[in-house]
């Protein structure tokens, strides 16, 4: 065996996900390891002693267990956020790190259509509620979410605009019987429903606010499935005081949690954890594409999915 595979998880992986990881690593004429539920991170120093390479999920890869695996060439994150990886004492020693994005993004988008029916539904509480098809779905930002958002909201009937200056391909939006919009503010003015998908950047952080949703169509939604740092939350405040009309729910509870249920009761909803990628599946598809990513690396030096370029 040519190479040692370490899984170290605290969270341990479903054991169908540990199955196809074993699967995928042993085809490959590889060997695995397993360190599940370690305790302490002297457990952990021990097991990367003599790998290869390193699965984790939120585990901390701090430059202490870096130094202390030898041999390690390659660290994936299973899932999206890889801040949990000390990518600078990764880089220094030449190791690549990898995250695995898009398995996650059919959960997230899922969340997304379930809650705008939430909303147009009074919360799930007694009282005539709204129908979403025939509405205009806004998509902010069309990447893997967004354009699982943007599918699902068409098949439920929904006229569906999308807003991403990035993507250059206008074919990808018309495949999707999707309208591109040219601008932001065209975007807002005619959602009824608006679904964030933005990551927070520089350009992102605060940038919806009062302006966009005072924009809105009467009784829209803004649904959050993205980051709460792209928020205006002081804005957001103000518009919703303004407009009694206007709802907001969100998966990422925002600073201003207490204030928002206080003033705006049922327009108003933030889930208790977030909960957009917790599913069997995206952890399952996480890990799995964990495993082939790093197959991929040794056999052909496939790095697409590098984070530490
Ligand atoms: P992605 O990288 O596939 O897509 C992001 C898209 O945003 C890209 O198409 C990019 O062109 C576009 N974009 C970047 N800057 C923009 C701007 N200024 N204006 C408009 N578009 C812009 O990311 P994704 O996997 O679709 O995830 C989207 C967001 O969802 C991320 O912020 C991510 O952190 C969040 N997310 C949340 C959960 C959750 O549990 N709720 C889970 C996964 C991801």
């Amino acid at each position: 065996k040519d190479m040692k595979v370490l899984v170290a998880t605290e969270k341990p992986f479903a054991k169908k996900a540990v199955e196809g990881i074993r699967g995928i690593v042993e085809e490959a004429g590889y060997e695995l390891a397993l360190l599940e539920k370690y305790a302490d991170r002297a457990e952990l120093l021990s097991a990367v002693a003599d790998v290869d390479a390193l699965i984790v999920r939120s585990d901390k890869v701090t430059a202490e267990v870096i130094a202390a695996a030898k041999n390690l060439k390659i660290v994936v994150r299973a899932g999206a956020g890889y801040d949990n990886v000390d990518l600078e004492a990764a880089s220094a020693r030449g190791i690549v790190v990898m995250n695995t994005p898009g398995q996650n993004s059919n959960a997230v988008a899922e969340l997304a259509l379930a809650m705008m029916i939430f909303m147009a539904r009074n919360g799930f509480t007694p009282g005539t509620g709204s129908e979403i098809q025939g509405k205009t779905l806004g998509i902010h930002a069309y990447g893997n979410v967004g354009k699982l958002v943007g599918r699902k909201g068409k098949a439920m009937g929904m006229n569906v605009i999308a807003y991403d200056p990035f993507v250059t391909d206008d074919a990808l939006f018309e495949a999707d019987g999707v309208k591109r919009v040219a601008s932001v503010g065209e975007l807002y003015e005619a959602a009824d429903f608006l679904s964030l998908h933005i990551p927070a950047t520089a350009q992102t952080r605060g940038s919806i606010g009062y302006e966009l949703l005072m924009s809105m169509p009467k009784g829209a939604t803004l649904v959050n499935t993205a980051r709460k740092e792209v928020i205006d939350e002081a804005g957001v405040v103000r518009a919703m005081t303004e407009r009694e009309d206007l709802k907001y729910i969100t998966d990422i509870a925002p600073d201003a949690q207490a204030e928002m249920a206080g003033k705006f009761g049922k327009r108003f909803f933030a889930t208790a954890k977030k909960m957009g990628a917790e599913t069997a599946e995206a952890n399952i598809n996480a890990g799995l594409a964990a495993a082939r990513q790093i197959v991929d690396f040794f056999k052909t030096g496939d790095t697409r999915f590098q984070v530490n370029r």
